[in-house]
């Protein structure tokens, strides 16, 4: 195989969304899996839709994945587009620019080569021209399209003018997809495109191909909506006689309601994930797995980065789209949270905990950390987990401490007795706390749940929290007491 050298060339006309991103993940892991190059190039040619903003979310959002490009624009260039990103490496190839705005120049030698050459002309058709040519033809009940005009007309270089790639009366393409499989396309419903528009920039036609020529890339990997306008391409190679790269044209990611996923139909920016408290490797790993099957018979979800490296392969990319199911992500999600390190979990849940504006000591996490790591999906449940830690008014719906044999006179008496043989301990450790709970349980003749239940509301205010038990020691003797006190006077 020739040197693998993939590429991800967003337009920076939004915020992509996991499914854009998708698209990159796929393109790195088969470089990284054939040790070759993964590019970040931008298409920005269509000045008109550029928002402000949208490269360097690209750029930061792919280092949030842990997608480092190997080559695309580096500091310098950013920060000339005011785009300037903390993580754009100082020097990135050597195939720059990598915006294409900054390489137009590149795309007019080569659409001039081509005028040149006969295989494109210029064109001045006029607006009001190509409206009546549309209408005529409509008249006639024929497939509107430009008629080829100004193919034999030669228009003059100084006249305002675009400029079209002459396509052959008779057309006869085939493509080696590497998802679809073989493509042909016999005289396809295509009129002569154009290379270069009257705004001084040139198509994303011109643009990509001649990017993708020029940068070397071995295989286009893109979204499927781009497989109409294939032949363009390919008789754009043709024309420039190079040897067009492997195609994989990717379907698309389908909401859970079998839709298009799109930024107006559930689609989020990626910043969107973090702020809902999803770990990048996890959205890495579910995503992954929306388009693409690690290998037949194999029940293995969830796979490290490196593991989904090594198992890449353009053979497992699907050719139905996948759905894109938020409550798998979360699941998975879960699962990576249950695996980080203990210190790891605590680097992520510590500062969810100072923003809050919560304060826990050293011992409180040592004693729940590890509860709460395998209680959540998302670290956005660390703070509701833990706010009873530091919470000074503590809201508590009495009624949920009261069920059954449980009532208001049954809940006082509960709490009184467990303040009081709390108090009493002399070392206050789960396992004191633990033993004087369930011997309360025993005196008062009640099942487990029935004071374990009104305990935790009175001491943490909450339904789920980490254990018990824990809970009680890492809030201290002095205050659980206090707050067993003062649930009794609320009943
Ligand atoms: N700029 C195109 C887009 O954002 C990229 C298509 C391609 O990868 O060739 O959809």
């Amino acid at each position: 195989m020739k040197k693998v050298r993939t590429r991800f060339a967003p337009s920076p006309t939004g915020f992509q969304h996991v499914g854009g991103f998708r698209t990159a993940m796929y393109a790195w892991l088969l470089a990284k899996k054939h040790n070759g190059q993964f590019i970040l190039r931008v298409e920005n040619t269509d000045q008109a839709r550029s928002v402000e903003g949208a490269i360097k979310y690209i750029v930061d959002s792919l280092h949030w994945l842990g997608i480092d490009y190997d080559e695309g624009p580096n500091a310098a260039e950013l920060e000339a587009f005011n785009e300037a990103s903390e993580f754009a490496p100082k020097e990135a190839g050597s195939h720059g620019p990598y915006i294409q705005s900054e390489r137009i120049d590149i795309y007019r030698k080569h659409a001039e080569q081509l005028v040149d050459e006969g295989k494109a002309y210029r064109c001045d058709c006029t607006p009001e021209r190509l409206e009546q040519e549309r209408n005529e033809q409509m008249a006639r009940k024929e497939r509107p399209g430009y008629s080829g005009y100004c193919r034999t007309r030669k228009v003059s270089a100084d006249t305002k003018h675009i400029i079209r790639l002459r396509l052959p009366d008779r057309i006869n393409l085939t493509l080696e997809d590497a998802v679809r499989g073989r493509i042909s396309w016999e005289n396809p419903p295509l009129s002569d495109p154009i290379l270069f528009k009257s705004d001084g920039f040139p198509t994303y036609h011109l643009a990509s191909v001649v990017d993708d020529h020029l940068m070397e890339i071995s295989h286009v990997m893109r979204g499927e909506e781009w497989l109409p306008t294939t032949p363009w391409h390919l008789m754009l190679y043709e024309a420039f006689g190079w040897e067009a790269p492997v195609f994989a044209h990717l379907s698309h990611i389908l909401g859970p309601d079998g839709k298009k996923l799109s930024k107006r139909h559930g689609a989020e920016a990626l910043t969107q994930y973090a702020e809902k408290g999803i770990l990048s490797e996890a959205l890495l790993n579910y995503v992954s797995l929306i388009g693409w099957s690690p290998g037949s018979g194999d029940e293995q979800e969830v796979f490290k980065r490196e593991e989904l490296i090594e198992k890449f392969s353009l053979e497992g990319l699907n050719k139905s789209g996948g759905v894109f199911d938020p409550a798998k992500l979360e699941w998975m999600n879960g699962v990576y949270i249950r695996n980080l390190p203990i210190d790891e979990f605590k680097n992520i849940a510590k500062p969810l905990v100072a923003e809050a504006g919560g304060k826990m000591l050293d011992e409180q996490w040592e004693l729940l950390a590890v509860h709460v790591q395998e209680r959540i999906k998302t670290t956005l449940e660390v703070v509701p987990m833990l706010e009873f830690v530091w919470t000074e008014n503590l809201q508590r719906e009495m009624k949920d401490a009261m069920k059954g044999p449980v009532d208001a006179a049954k809940a006082k008496e509960i709490f009184e007795a467990a303040a009081q043989s709390l108090e009493g301990l002399s070392e206050f450790s789960v396992m004191n706390v633990e033993t004087a709970l369930k011997d309360l349980v025993a005196k008062l003749d009640l099942k487990m749940g029935q004071v374990f239940v009104p305990v935790r509301i009175a001491v943490t205010g909450k339904k789920a929290t980490p254990p018990l038990f824990e809970s009680i020691v890492a809030l201290g003797q002095g205050l659980a007491v206090n707050r067993l006190k003062e649930a009794a006077t609320l009943v």
